[in-house]
């Protein structure tokens, strides 16, 4: 089963929408017009119910089948916030809000689901519900983990959870997936390291944090190295070293490091929690220095469920000839919080030869609609097979 030319008729509709959201692009819970967009259109569809207002800003909408004696709830889920980047793309339907621009493709994942439910809508032939989800703030807010934390999963009585991701380096419209481990676990730190500053002539006089921060960046460097299970995968990075002082000759009084640990994981992400507080607080004492660790929780692991990673493969599959193995990502992926609630997996669609997500001049492309929308089609007609 190729692409569905329902699809192919509703491209340039879904181009449209994709494109309007492009050019208003909301960052984090603040897609309020984007939330309004994406009711407005499902209830045009005639979809049986629409809740607004779920994690904050988050969409939900209900399609029931023909019939419905699998009593089987699939959920959908796409993004709708944008990034806050100074667009560069030059399109005519570039960003009208300076500083803020759709950078990771939310736009068009917003209107692929919205072209999908639209079809569903019109179509039901399918024996079940499907739960179409929209939520804000993928990109570090945890839109997701607040819409679970709503109670979503149980009131839908969602049953599986699919969700989508357009990949720059996929060729265009084709697929890629994995199952188990695929996002990383995103953890944040900051780290204060407290000494006593002075002239630098006379360090014996201060407690040198510089010195003892120094030693401490090397000494993280040991949770992958020497902690964690050498065939896991797993980032240590520290990304910022600022002391309090600008000066040639003065020892500051004190350091702050900040970073992110990428584990994949919950059992490695755990472990590298351990051992960055215990090397941080001991490290710093063997220099006289004090350690203030401020250990910020981030996004869990994203693991995609065995079955439905198959069955999503094998529709993929269906969708563009074939479905490619993908790599596994140390970026982090709000998804995560729907996966640890129920089983589900997340697919990539490609992109093909693009800029990366997150830079100024990426923009999606809007061919790869029609692969998209008919894999989600495909996901709810094969899963739940019209009676
Ligand atoms: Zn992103
Ligand atoms: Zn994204």
């Amino acid at each position: 089963m190729p692409i569905k030319n329902r699809f192919a008729e509703l491209q340039a509709d879904i181009t449209a929408w994709r494109r309007d959201l492009h050019e208003n692009p909301e960052i984090l819970f603040d897609t309020v017009r984007t939330a309004g967009v994406v009711a407005e259109k499902l209830k045009e569809f005639g979809v049986d119910s629409i809740e607004t207002g779920v994690g904050r800003t988050g969409v939900v909408g209900v399609i029931k089948g023909k019939t419905d004696t699998s009593g089987k709830v699939i959920g959908l889920r796409a993004d709708m916030d944008a990034l806050p980047i100074l667009e560069a793309t030059g399109l005519d339907y570039a960003s009208k809000t300076p500083g803020a621009m759709h950078a990771c493709g939310h736009d068009g994942h917003t209107a692929m689901l919205l072209g999908a439910a639209k079809y569903l809508a019109e179509t039901r032939n399918f024996d079940g519900t499907v739960v179409v989800i929209f939520q804000p703030a993928e990109e570090g807010g945890g839109g997701g983990r607040e819409m679970c934390e709503d109670g979503m999963m149980d009131k839908y009585g969602i049953q599986e959870v699919y969700g989508m991701h357009n990949w720059p380096g996929v060729p265009l419209g084709q697929f890629a997936i994995r199952p188990g481990p695929f996002f990383a676990g995103t953890d944040q730190f900051e780290v204060v390291v407290q000494g006593s500053g002075g002239h630098a002539a006379k360090p014996n006089e201060t407690i040198d944090p510089t010195v003892a921060t120094s030693q401490l960046v090397l000494a993280l460097q040991t949770i992958a190295s020497r902690n964690v299970d050498p065939v896991e995968q797993i980032v240590v990075s520290v990304t910022s070293f600022e002391t309090a002082s600008k000066a040639f000759n003065v020892i500051p009084p004190s350091v702050t490091i900040r970073g992110t640990i990428r584990t994949l994981t919950p059992e490695t992400k755990k472990l590298a929690e351990e051992r960055f507080k215990a090397i941080c607080t001991a490290t710093c004492a063997a220099y006289g220095c004090e350690a203030e660790i401020d250990w910020r929780p981030g996004y869990p692991p994203m693991v995609n469920s065995e079955a439905q990673t198959a069955f999503a493969a094998e529709v993929a599959a269906g969708v563009a000839g074939k479905c490619d193995l993908a790599e596994i990502t140390m970026g982090g992926e709000d998804f995560a919080y729907m996966l640890n609630e129920r089983p589900g997996a997340y697919i990539l669609v490609g992109n093909g030869d693009s800029a990366p997500v997150h830079t100024p001049d990426y923009n999606f492309n809007d061919e790869a609609i029609p692969a998209g929308c008919s894999w989600w089609a495909e996901i709810v007609e094969k899963r739940m097979p019209a009676a």
